[in-house]
């Protein structure tokens, strides 16, 4: 029996590889290959989303049922379920990279919920595909907790992003070399259920349009437009432009967010960029502790930091320009396709504003405010002052009586506050000059900084905390963490634990301040 609907288009619309053999090759004139999840040795839920199990009509004592957690697992299929891996390409830190699909998901089908929705579900380390290449197609507990609570986490802070059903623990180890040094240990594996209204990324077709295999792209693209896109208005000479701008303004309002909430991808390669503006593919992310626009979390983009906090926006620019190269030879109309560029640039700088403006609580954004603005972060750089605490501190600054001590907590160092107090000091009354040209209540200022400065956000010690726990068979604090997150806006009384800025022994530990793509 299935608790689901299933209305497998990707499959029924689009060519799919001949050959049903796993084995690794070369996919050639075909969007995906049939292939069945591995089983695992003894499967156990160790924490599920209940708002994406409601979203999916699944009740609480469905989810839990060993079928469903089997289900979970990859060890059964449910009736409707028809599994596979897609075939995309991607340009990785800049360079081609040729073929590199589903290495380790595989999709189980598109559940059509009660309210008609359409929801793709995939596995995520279920085992060997035709795309995993030299890897072994699974995950270890650590990457899957990471993107388990991510993807959720996100969806609460209100950033468009894939989903997470559910984190199953595979009962059976994983050798990683987590530094790529020579070190390789058996590590807990686990499942993670993730689930979309589209898993298409960029390198989807990036692939088709390298090989020369226009066809194959025409027909992905029109499959695209009609599946993912049913509203996108536009005459045919002009639509597979309008497709390509849509798809920049989600981009640039999906990065609008990452900066307001301090979130690093950390692998913006081309194939880890969604189609619908949703933030996919939780790999070696971070977040923000002291603010530094410079910072990366992942070890492989050290040297380069092609991928750091402040380059994300330019680089989606990058990644759009991929995409539009890949498209081009479909698209009548060139230069339609430089204006969804454009799009993205004016869309971006709209959020942008928005997003600073709001977190400064200041009414509506103005051109001049960006050298106030700017000057904050300055600071915020040289003084290593934690962001997120910062925000919400900024917003219980008193305009009449504006006392740098109200922001003291965001330091991570004394000497540093000491040293730049003075700073601080003219800055302030630089910054309530303006609040008070304004002229809102406090309260309601106060407010409204509140709904757009998180309280609570995943730093990267608090998921690493929560990973040696269950790495030594204890989830309880995934759980944890999850139910505070739910709610990241609201002061949670008895949660401070979950807020405090990073502890000293998290500074440089792996996991907390960086981490690497074995995952
Ligand atoms: P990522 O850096 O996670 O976006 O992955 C890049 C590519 O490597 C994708 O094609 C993944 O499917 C593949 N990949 C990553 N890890 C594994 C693994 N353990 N087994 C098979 N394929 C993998
Ligand atoms: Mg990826």
């Amino acid at each position: 029996m299935s608790p689901w609907i299933f209305d497998n288009r990707f499959l029924r619309e689009l060519p799919g590889d001949p050959d049903s053999r796993n084995q690794r090759r070369q996919v050639t004139g075909a969007c995906w290959s049939p292939v069945a999840p591995t089983p695992v040795a003894s499967p156990r839920l160790l924490a599920y989303s209940s708002e994406m199990a409601a979203s999916l009509d699944l009740d609480m004592d469905v989810i839990t049922s060993p079928a469903m957690v089997e289900a979970l697992a990859g060890n059964r299929l449910l009736s409707g379920m028809e599994t596979y891996a897609t075939c995309y390409g991607g340009h990785q830190f800049g360079q081609w990279a040729g073929q590199l699909g589903d290495g380790r998901v595989i999709c189980l089908g598109e559940v059509i919920n009660r309210a008609g929705q359409r929801w793709e579900l995939q596995l995520k380390g279920a085992g060997p595909t035709p795309y995993s290449r030299r890897a072994d197609g699974r995950a270890v507990l650590r990457s899957s907790i990471r993107e388990f609570l991510c993807s959720e986490a996100m969806h609460h802070l209100g950033v468009p992003t894939t989903r997470a059903l559910s984190l199953v623990g595979t009962g059976e180890s994983v050798m990683r070399d987590m530094f790529y040094n020579g070190n390789p240990r058996a590590e807990p594996g686990a499942i993670v259920c993730r689930v979309a209204p589209s898993f298409t990324r960029f390198g989807h077709f990036e692939l088709p349009a390298a090989r020369g295999e226009h066809a194959l792209l025409a027909q992905l693209v029109n499959f695209t437009i009609a599946r993912d896109f049913p509203n996108l208005q536009a005459s045919p000479e002009q639509r597979i432009a309008r497709w390509f701008g849509e798809i920049c303004e989600r981009t640039a309002r999906m990065v609008a967010h990452w900066m307001r909430v301090g979130f690093v991808h950390g692998v913006m390669n081309t194939d880890n960029m969604s189609i619908l503006g949703l933030t996919i593919d939780y790999g070696p992310y971070g977040w923000i502790d002291n603010f530094d626009p410079g910072w990366t979390p992942n070890t492989t983009d050290a040297s380069g930091r092609r991928y750091c906090f402040g380059r994300q926006p330019e680089i989606a620019r990058w990644n759009l320009g991929k995409l539009a190269q890949a498209v081009a030879v479909l698209s009548p109309d060139k230069e339609e396709l430089e204006a969804g560029l454009e799009r993205y640039d004016n869309i971006y700088n709209a959020e942008i504003g928005r997003v600073f403006a709001g977190k400064f609580g200041l009414r509506a954004w103005e051109d001049e405010d960006a050298k106030l603005v700017g000057d904050a972060f300055d600071l915020m750089q040289y003084a290593e002052v934690d962001m997120t605490e910062f925000f919400r501190s900024l917003a219980r600054i008193d305009v009449n009586e504006p006392k740098p001590q109200v922001l003291q907590e965001a330091f991570y160092r004394e000497d540093l506050y000491g040293q730049y107090s003075a700073s601080i000091d003219d800055w302030l009354k630089r910054y309530v000059m303006r609040l008070r040209r304004d002229g809102e209540p406090p309260q309601e200022r106060m407010a409204r900084m509140d709904r757009v400065n998180p309280r609570y956000v995943l730093r990267n010690y608090l998921a690493q905390e929560a990973i040696d726990l269950a790495e030594r068979g204890d989830p309880s604090r995934v759980q944890a963490l999850l139910e505070v997150l739910r709610r990241p806006y609201e002061e949670q009384p008895g949660c401070d634990d979950f807020s405090a800025k990073r502890p000293d022994w998290a500074r440089h530990k792996a996991g907390c301040s960086m981490l690497s793509c074995s995952s």
